[in-house]
C-alpha cells in the first residue's frame, strides 16, 4: 500500500537539524545523533538550525548565541550560532548552553502562550535581571551537568 510509504516519518534529524556543510576552522563539526539525543533529552521539539559565527576580522566574539529564527516551512526554528574558533570542549559546553536556551523557550512559550519569538523579549525583559540571571544560571547547569558527559562534536582525524 502507498499510504504506509507517504506516511512514514523522515528521520528525527532529516526534519529538524540544519548544519553547517563544513568543519569549523578549530577542526570539529557537530555529531548528528548526539544532537538528535541532547534535543530528545531537552524535550526540544521545533528544529535547530546551526551556523558557525566568529572571524578573524571581528572584535569581542561571544562564544554562542540562540533565537528564534524566521520560519521555515511554516514553522518556528531555533538558530544557534557558535564560534568556529571555539576549542573542543568549549565549543560542547556553548552548544549545551545554548540547547539549553532552546528547551527554555520552547516551555516558556507553551507555559504562557506567548509565541515563541518573544522569548528574549519577555521572558527577558529588562529590570527584571533576576529573571534573566536564573535563565543563565540553568543553562549553564545544563551544560555543567551534560558537557562533561556528552560530546555533540566530533574531530577532524587527520
Ligand atoms: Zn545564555
Amino acid at each position: 500500500m502507498c499510504e504506509e510509504l507517504v506516511s512514514a516519518p523522515l528521520p528525527f534529524w532529516a526534519d529538524h537539524l540544519l548544519l553547517p556543510r563544513y568543519w569549523s576552522r578549530a577542526g570539529w563539526w557537530f555529531d548528528k545523533d548526539a544532537l538528535v539525543f541532547a534535543m530528545k533529552l531537552l524535550d526540544i521539539r521545533l528544529g535547530l538550525r546551526l551556523r558557525y559565527s566568529g572571524g578573524r576580522r571581528g572584535v569581542a566574539h561571544t562564544s554562542g548565541s540562540h533565537r528564534i529564527g524566521r520560519k521555515i516551512a511554516g514553522r518556528d526554528w531555533h538558530r544557534i550560532t557558535i564560534n568556529q574558533d571555539l576549542s573542543l570542549e568549549e565549543a560542547n559546553h556553548t552548544l549545551w548552553h545554548e540547547l539549553a536556551h532552546c528547551s527554555q523557550s520552547e516551555r516558556w512559550s507553551r507555559e504562557t502562550g506567548d509565541p515563541i519569538f518573544l522569548f528574549y523579549r519577555l521572558a527577558y525583559r529588562d529590570g527584571v535581571s533576576y529573571r534573566m540571571k536564573s535563565w543563565e544560571t540553568h543553562a549553564e547547569m545544563i551544560a555543567n551537568v551534560h558537557g562533561p558527559n556528552y560530546s555533540l562534536l566530533v574531530v577532524k582525524d587527520d
